[in-house]
């Protein structure tokens, strides 16, 4: 039953700071010219996708429809050290000079406005602090809802709306100082995790597991081959799967790769990058409500049988404002103790089952 559960979600508005315009002077840089040349041929005016609006649009959801068993919280922000476990200090000093001060860092449209630097901190420091909160067993669940997103940001460079690599910050923290030894990261964004992926490459005590949008989607990476290297090597899954895909498929995909690597790796901590853009009203992908409801069970299932259900999830994407604030408020209702659909159904099934009853007897002589 919803409430059964407790779950804490971490949150602060500090992070609606991060406000990138593309109409603002930015900074003189080649990278801006190419931006800007890319931007001129665009045929529609274009606006930065990954806005405030995302996250005030998940918390009117969750203030409108509350669910029993949540606990509101704000972390602090991730400290230069903590960032550091994963990002290099050339490419921090390179962010942290940014503040105050609107930029363009890379040419797929990864920008920042004065208070970003600020926001990225938040965000990070969210995800730390959801995973203090369920390793310390404060809660049984954890969602950081943050933003800007994290996991194609690598250890030199951000990308794709990615400053700093949320879900990694926070996988690098619960190893250095909270005792957890080995990790799964499971990340079922639309998009492939290639910062995250890059980060942990050679990590055997990371098991990255990443099912998306096949390339070349953006950004292109994500292959079935790609397993990791060195010590790593086997310790990065990935699903490339067709735009088409949907709640049954994905289904598949966890229950008979994830569950068993799982098992497998005996994980004492299970993280999520937990994207809303594999929803069917976003750009690619067929999820429903029903589908990210299933993955949450699964993901819950397995945190129970190997890690005493000690279970993060932080945000990643999501563009359309409706599918991601009702994706995240069901993601959370299974999380507070809601029980999932008994079945996933190909889409249109129960439909012409119907209808195959409706006209069983309409071409029958008898
Ligand atoms: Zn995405």
């Amino acid at each position: 039953m919803i409430g059964d559960r407790s779950v804490t979600v971490f949150y602060d508005e500090v992070m609606l700071g991060h406000d990138p315009d593309v109409n603002l002077p930015f900074l003189p840089s080649r990278v801006e010219k190419r931006v800007r040349n890319i931007l001129k041929e665009l045929d529609f005016k274009w606006s930065y996708p990954e806005h405030p609006g995302r996250l005030t649009a998940i918390k009117e959801l969750l203030d409108a429809e509350p669910i029993p068993g949540l606990t509101f919280k704000a972390g602090a922000h991730a400290s230069y050290d903590q960032l550091g476990r994963v990002h290099t200090t050339t490419y921090l000093d390179h962010m942290f000079s940014l503040e105050g001060k609107p930029a363009w860092l890379d040419s797929d449209t990864t920008a920042v406005s004065p208070n970003s630097i600020k926001a990225a901190t938040s965000a990070a420091g969210n995800a730390i602090a959801a995973v203090e909160c369920v390793v310390k067993g404060e809660s049984q669940s954890a969602f950081a809802l943050v933003r800007p997103p994290g996991h194609h940001a690598d250890p030199v460079r951000a990308r794709g709306f990615c400053l700093f690599n949320n879900v990694a910050v926070a996988a690098a923290h619960a190893q250095a100082k909270l005792g957890c030894e080995r990790i799964l990261i499971i990340d079922w964004d639309a998009h492939h995790g290639n910062g995250t992926q890059d980060i942990f490459w050679a990590d055997p005590d990371v098991l990255f597991f990443d099912i998306h949008c096949a390339a070349p989607f953006y950004p292109g990476t994500g292959s079935l081959y790609e397993v990791g290297g060195g010590l790593g090597e086997g310790y990065t899954i990935n699903v490339p799967i067709p735009e088409d895909t949907g709640d049954v498929i994905f289904e598949k995909a966890f229950r008979e790769i994830l569950v068993p690597a799982a098992a497998h790796f005996q994980p004492d901590l299970v993280l999520i990058s937990a994207g809303f853009d594999p929803h069917r009203n976003d750009m690619a992908l067929n999820l429903t409500y029903d589908g990210f409801a299933m993955l949450t069970s699964i993901v819950q299932e397995i945190a129970a049988e190997h890690c005493d259900g000690r279970l993060a999830l932080v945000l990643e994407g999501g563009y359309d404002l409706k599918s991601l604030s009702r994706g995240v408020h069901t993601v959370l209702q299974v999380l507070a103790g809601a029980e999932p659909p008994e079945q996933l159904k190909e889409r249109g099934l129960q439909e012409v089952e119907e209808a195959a009853e409706f006209h069983r007897d309409a071409f029958n002589e008898d």
